[in-house]
C-alpha cells in the first residue's frame, strides 16, 4: 500500500514537471558562421520562427570566418550540453576536434540537433555528423558516402547505385508530399503543400540510417532535376538523440514560407522533446498556393 501510494506520487510529481517543463520555452543554440549562404541573412528568420508565441529561447552561437587563426578557433566553445536543441545553419570549415567530440556526445546523449539548408553540405569526412543527418550533399560526397534513398513500391529503398552526392535545379515553387503522416512532426500537416520558391537538393546521399522520411518533392527534369521523389524532411535517430533534418530554406524567401516555417518550429521541437505541441495553422499553404510568413 504505502509502496503503491509512493508510486502514485511519483508519478504525479513527474507529470507536473512536464507541465512546468513545457511551459517554459525550449532552449535552442543557433550555430552560423560560415556558409555559402547568406547566413547573415537566413539566421535572423530562424531565430525569429523560433521564438514566435515563446516557443523557444535562441542563443547564437557564431564561429569564427575560415580566415580566422587558431586561437580564435580555440576560443569556441559552444556550450551544446546547457541547450535542449541545436539548430545548425552552418556549412564551413571542419570544427576542432574537442568541439566535434562535444557535439557527438551531445547528440547521442539524448540532444536534439536541425541541420537546415546546406548544413547537409557540411563535413562530408566527419562519420558521426552523416550518421546524424542521415543524408548529405557536395563536398565530393559520392558512392563512398552511402546510398540514395528512392522511393519504389511506396517504400524507401537504399540505392547504392555509383554517382554524385548532391545538386539541384533551377529555384522554384514545388509540391511538398507528407511521407510520415503518423509521425509527430507531419500528424495534422496536409497530404501535400506547396512550397515558396526554393532550391530542391537532389541526389543526397550518406549513411541513411534510421531515417524516417518525413516529406518529399517531386524533382522535376524540366527545371533541371532528377525525376525522383527527394527527401526533404527527414527524423533521424541517432544514439539517444533526436534530428530533425530540413533540406530546405535556401534564402529568407524560401525561409519565409509558412510551411517551412511550421515545420521547423514543429521538428525542432520534436528534437527537443519528442513531443509537438505547435498547431498547424488554418493559413498554412495548400496543394496550389504557397503561403508567405507576415
Ligand atoms: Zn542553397
Amino acid at each position: 500500500m504505502e509502496t503503491l501510494h509512493f508510486m502514485k506520487n511519483a508519478i504525479l510529481l513527474l507529470s507536473i514537471g512536464t507541465i512546468v517543463a513545457h511551459a517554459e520555452p525550449l532552449k535552442v543554440l543557433l550555430v552560423d558562421g560560415q556558409n555559402n549562404h547568406n547566413w547573415v541573412q537566413t539566421s535572423p528568420v530562424l531565430k525569429a520562427i523560433l521564438e514566435e508565441g515563446g516557443l523557444c529561447k535562441v542563443d547564437v552561437s557564431t564561429a569564427p570566418d575560415n580566415k580566422a587563426p587558431e586561437d580564435k578557433w580555440a576560443a569556441w566553445k559552444p556550450k551544446f550540453a546547457d541547450y535542449q536543441v541545436v539548430v545548425s545553419n552552418y556549412n564551413g570549415k571542419l570544427w576542432p576536434e574537442d568541439v566535434r567530440a562535444a557535439f557527438e556526445k551531445y547528440v547521442s546523449g539524448g540532444g536534439g540537433f536541425v541541420p537546415v539548408h546546406a548544413a547537409n553540405n557540411s563535413f562530408p569526412e566527419w562519420l558521426a555528423y552523416n550518421e546524424m543527418i542521415g543524408l548529405g550533399g557536395w563536398g565530393g560526397r559520392s558512392e563512398k558516402s552511402g546510398p540514395y534513398l528512392r522511393l519504389r513500391d511506396n517504400k524507401w529503398t537504399s540505392d547504392t547505385t555509383p554517382g554524385r552526392g548532391g545538386s539541384h535545379g533551377a529555384k522554384h515553387e514545388y509540391v511538398m508530399t507528407a511521407q510520415a503522416p503518423t509521425h509527430p512532426i507531419m500528424a495534422g500537416v496536409p497530404a501535400k503543400w506547396m512550397h515558396t520558391a526554393d532550391e530542391l537538393y537532389d541526389r543526397l546521399r550518406g549513411p541513411a540510417k534510421n531515417v524516417t522520411v518525413l516529406a518529399s518533392a517531386k524533382s522535376s527534369p524540366d527545371k533541371g532535376g532528377t525525376g525522383e521523389d527527394e527527401p526533404l524532411l527527414m527524423a533521424i535517430d541517432y544514439g539517444k538523440g533526436r534530428v530533425f533534418h530540413t533540406a530546405l530554406g535556401h534564402d529568407t524567401t524560401s525561409v519565409n514560407c509558412v510551411g517551412f516555417a511550421v515545420t521547423l518550429r514543429r521538428g525542432t521541437e520534436w528534437a527537443a522533446t519528442g513531443k509537438v505541441t505547435t498547431a498547424v495553422p488554418t493559413e498554412f499553404p495548400t496543394e496550389t498556393a504557397s503561403k508567405a510568413r507576415p
